[in-house]
């Protein structure tokens, strides 16, 4: 039997109104369960209403509670691996299914049954509305697809709800037709309706959430309040369609008995006191809402009521601006009288960390945040990647360096088992083991890890060695395919192996605990439902799949607000809040109106028969919520938007031309933007001023005031002390090309980040290509042979590839071949060694003694514009071909392009070394009579140090010059990072840790 209930829709001008009808109807009778959208509406609703407020799923809750034996709530995880089981079932009974059963997709099918029940329709029903609009056309490909869909959606569907049935648990459906059927003990006898259908809002009630209310035995009343611009965008309609005699009231009809006076705000009162105050005048009937006033930016058009800013922090930082403008002139009101209202909680709440942090305001976020972007659900997916690379050097060095977790030197034990003893790895010990993987060209696999540890020579790096076999040998069971249960207990167990503990002092203790424990909740409690539901075979995607997917659902509330800073909430919760000044921010087209979910299954028009609604229906409804909002503060409203996303240009939102609509009157404000405003604007804009700092903070500010000045060379590349020693022409090559690359790799010795390359670096190629030159050499002149002639060129060609074949037996198969192409050419090019044969082999004067890879360390002399002088260099000359005439040929290999000849200066500098050097050998003196580069990239294999012999002074001189010039400036400590070309920094290694001064010139 149906209990008898007043039923009355309560229809509002506006929020001001709506606020203040709830609480006088939520007041007026014992018990009253409000239902709000969201938990921040309800946290702001509770300020003022002293009731049971909840969300729908909150509701569903109380009801089930009052249940005489109330039937255990299924979570989320179970239904979600409940449908995955029940898709895979369905899956294998359908043929020519058109798409692959991903976890994802399985979620978009629980989303869309859900969406169906709640529209009251049942799976049959589906089925037949389907089957209608598809017509009973066969020829059609994608009816026909659309039918297989159908069919296999309405068997995953049936045999879901099997499961549900047999499980000892309901769902909300099943709870649904047992709260209809099923009287309570101690019903809910009073429900007050704040939302209006999901139609409108997307936490709103569904049909079958509204015939619920209607026919649950034991309520005796239920109030639903809307505004009338909500009502008349379609709502009012639907309500009617549902609810054939509903009682319409106007706010001014409603009569409450014993109605005590509503709580409301008195500005002025607040301005006298400093605080919020209750003047407790007003009751239902009497309360007149406030008109707001729009702010203008400084400046806009008439016809641009909103504030356009270049970004989200921009946004802000414009609001922090008006609220100290606002208490210079004496205008301003309690921070919790003003509210900032998104569409979208991120990244509004990070940068509102930062940015009101830095001003000193006070803030309060009724939103939840992710737990996804939190760093211990990071440090989870450390894990997660180490697997999924098959434990490569840079994820296994990342899961090693993370905070979060504990790792020992203990290493296997005898048996090979992981030992619990050692202590912990340091930082140092797993750095020198990032870069002894480096140097082994480590790219993965525990096999490969386990065969070089056997012959492991390092001891700075063993411990950390230890660690990785231990983590690799924890994880590994985890990169085959088990059943999802084992997948899950195996990355459990490591979790709580070697979680860092955390201490009870630490400032970020509560909400490290919070991730934790939820991950620490989560694993097992997946674990068993996947157990339960067929325990499908899991690869390392499939577990990552899962866990994250699990962690992007969950979000908390941060703690530690200040009770009385500005709220920042969304526009859900905004239309519970009395404030005095609201700021809509974030009015960009991809935000307001927001985008409905798109249904992945089926196309609008085949919805529309399923019960969707049409866009027109939408957009009227976000249209109407937004004028709402706007006459929703009792002082100001202010409205604004952004051009810039990250580095997206973004679009204004159409629904800001709905303003007029409004009909605001408007106010523009006086400029602030000169204001001193932030923490830095206090340290950075003359006067400096200390106000802002007290404590350490402002000790450091005052000790900062007394540094040297900006501008000293200090901040811009000099150094004192740098000790005078013998430099090596490549490294004086360096400072040519950056002097400060020079500083951070010579001075610093700051070593570059390793990389994982499939193939060889280019520094290893240039190592592996001289050792070949030189092995040629050095055999062909131990077979006696000298110079390298037209007529011994074949023989020397033979040789030379026997040589290049020996080597390559050293390199990986693939490597092998790219470096046999290089050397011994292929039949479009020829190698570098036929080059450098050939060129030999041309030369009409023959070589007599050849020395490879020949040191030129020691003091030199050099004639610079300002006379001679000893420079100490070291340096190693590839090749010194010495001649029959006295004279000799200097040969430099370059794996590159050439260098120019205006900058270079090995090649021009060793010859000058070498004639000094050679000076007495065999009894006589040898003079410079070529140098060339071997290039191996570029048009020409040989490229000359000067083109003709009367250069051969000139380059000489000028790179004399340039050398001297450029060990006068290391010694005076000189490295400011100017490149010679900017493109430099691109590929530079030392790029994070220089400032880079030129980039104010480019
Ligand atoms: S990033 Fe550019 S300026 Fe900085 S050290 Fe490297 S090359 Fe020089």
């Amino acid at each position: 039997m149906i209990t008898p209930r007043r039923t009355r829709l309560v229809r509002v001008a506006d929020l001001q109104t709506f606020r203040h009808i709830i609480a006088a109807l939520a007041r007026s009778a014992q018990g009253t369960v409000v239902v709000v959208p969201t938990r921040g509406a309800a946290r702001l609703l509770t300020r003022t209403v002293d009731a049971d407020i909840v969300t729908r799923e909150e509701l569903y809750d109380r009801l089930r509670a009052r249940l005489e034996n109330p039937p255990r709530q299924l979570s989320p995880l179970e239904r979600d691996v409940m449908a995955q089981a029940s898709a895979r079932a369905a899956a294998a009974g359908v043929r020519d299914l058109s798409f692959q059963l991903r976890p994802g997709l399985v979620a978009e099918m629980l989303r869309f049954y859900d969406q169906l029940r709640r529209q009251s329709q049942q799976v049959k029903r589906f089925e037949e509305l389907v089957a209608e609009a598809l017509g009973s056309d066969d020829v059609d490909k994608a009816a026909q697809r659309m039918r297989v869909q159908t069919r296999f959606l309405a068997d995953a569907f049936r045999d879901y709800e099997r499961r549900v049935r047999e499980s000892d648990g309901c769902d909300e459906h099943t709870l649904r037709e047992r709260l209809m059927a099923e009287a309570s003990p101690n019903p809910v006898r009073h429900v007050l309706v704040t939302i209006p259908d999901w139609i409108v809002d997307s936490a709103g009630l569904y049909q079958s959430d509204f015939d619920l209310l209607t026919r649950i035995p034991g309520l005796e009343s239920l109030d639903i309040v809307s505004t009338e611009r909500v009502l008349a965008s379609g709502f009012h309609e639907r309500l009617h369609t549902w609810w054939p005699g509903l009682e319409d009231v106007s706010a001014q009809d409603v009569r409450v008995a014993g109605l005590k006076p509503c709580t409301t705000y008195d500005p002025e009162e607040t301005r006298r006191s400093g605080s919020a105050v209750d003047s407790g005048s007003e009751v239902v009937q009497g309360f007149s809402p406030a008109r707001p006033v729009l702010v203008t930016q400084p400046g806009a058009p008439p016809d641009e009521p909103w504030w356009t800013l270049r970004d989200r922090e921009e946004e802000l930082v414009a609001i922090a601006r008006q609220l100290k403008a606002d208490r210079r002139r004496g205008e301003s009101v309690p921070l919790e009288r003003t509210a900032i209202v998104y569409k979208h909680p991120l990244p509004y709440l990070y940068a509102a960390v930062e940015i009101f942090g830095r001003a000193g305001i006070a803030y309060r976020m009724s939103d939840a945040l992710p737990l996804a972007a939190e760093p211990t659900a990071a440090a989870l997916d450390l894990v997660l990647d180490a697997v999924a690379s098959r434990f490569s050097r840079s994820t296994i060095i990342s899961l090693l360096r993370s905070p979060h977790f504990v790792f020992r030197s203990g290493g296997p034990d005898a048996a090979g088992a992981d030992s619990e003893g050692g202590a912990e790895i340091t930082r140092e010990s797993v750095s020198a083991f990032d870069r002894a993987l480096s140097k082994a060209r480590y790219l993965g696999e525990l096999e490969r890890l386990e065969a070089l540890a056997a012959d492991w020579e390092d001891e700075a790096s063993r411990p950390a060695l230890n660690a990785a076999l231990a983590v690799a040998r924890a994880l590994a069971p985890i990169t085959a395919t088990h059943p999802a249960s084992q997948q899950i207990g195996c990355l459990h167990a490591f979790w709580l192996t070697h979680i860092r503990p955390i201490a009870d002092d630490d400032p970020f203790v509560s909400r490290e605990r919070r991730a934790r424990s939820a991950i620490v909740d989560m694993l097992p409690s997946l674990a068993a439902v996947h157990a339960a539901h067929g325990d499908p075979d899991w690869t390392i995607d499939d577990l990552s799949i899962a866990v994250r997917r699990w962690l992007e659902d969950q979000t908390f509330v941060p703690d530690g607000d200040a009770p009385r800073g500005v709220h920042l909430l969304d526009d859900q919760a905004a239309r519970y809040g009395d404030f005095d000044d609201v700021a809509i921010v974030g009015v960009v087209d991809q935000d307001w109106p927001e985008r409905p979910r798109r249904n992945i299954f089926y196309p609008p028009a085949l919805l529309k028969a399923l019960g969707w609604p049409s866009e027109k229906d939408r957009r009227a409804a976000a249209d109407a919520r937004f004028l709402d909002l706007l006459t929703s503060a009792r002082r100001r409203t202010l409205v604004s938007t952004f051009t810039l996303d990250e580095d997206a240009i973004v679009s204004r939102s159409l629904q800001l031309d709905e303003i007029p609509r409004a009909r605001l009157s408007t106010a523009s404000r006086e400029p602030f933007e000169d204001a001193r405003v932030f923490a830095d604007e206090a340290l950075s804009l003359e006067p400096l001023v200390f106000d802002p700092f007290e404590g350490p903070a402002r000790s450091w500010a005052e000790l900062r005031t007394q540094r040297s000045p900006g501008d000293a060379p200090d901040f811009h590349g000099s150094v004192h002390d740098v000790a005078a020693q013998a430099w090596s022409v490549s490294a004086i090559e360096t400072y040519l090309d950056c002097p400060f690359k020079f500083f951070a790799q010579h001075v610093l010795k700051l070593e570059e980040e390793p990389e994982d390359e499939e193939i060889m670096d280019p520094r290893r190629q240039g190592q592996f290509v001289h050792k070949v030159f030189e092995e040629f050499f050095a055999a062909w002149q131990q077979a006696g042979h000298r110079a390298v002639t037209p007529q011994n060129l074949d023989a020397a060609r033979e040789m030379f590839t026997s040589v290049v074949d020996r080597a390559l037996e050293r390199l990986p198969a693939a490597e092998a071949g790219l470096e046999r192409t290089r050397l011994l050419g292929s039949p479009a090019a020829a190698g570098l060694g036929d080059a450098v044969l050939r060129m030999e082999a041309e030369r009409p004067i023959a070589v007599v003694e050849r020395l490879l890879e020949q040191r030129l360390n020691g003091n030199f002399t050099f004639v610079t514009a300002e006379g001679q002088r000893t420079i100490a260099l070291r340096g190693k000359a590839d090749r010194l071909d010495l001649l029959e005439d006295g004279t000799f040929r200097l040969i430099d290999y370059k794996l590159g392009w050439p260098p120019q000849r205006g900058r270079a200066l090995q090649l021009p500098i060793y010859s000058i070394c070498a004639e000094q050097k050679l000076a007495g050998r065999h009894g006589r003196n040898w003079q410079l009579s070529e140098a060339a580069y071997l290039a191996f990239k570029g048009p020409k294999r040989v490229v000359p140090l000067f083109a003709t012999p009367a250069d051969r002074g000139k380059v000489l001189a000028e790179a004399q010059q340039r050398l001297a010039q450029a060990v006068d400036a290391i010694e005076r400590g000189e490295f400011p990072p100017t490149p010679d070309d900017v493109w430099r920094c691109e590929t530079c290694s030392f790029a994070s840790v220089c400032r880079k001064d030129y980039v104010g010139d480019v």
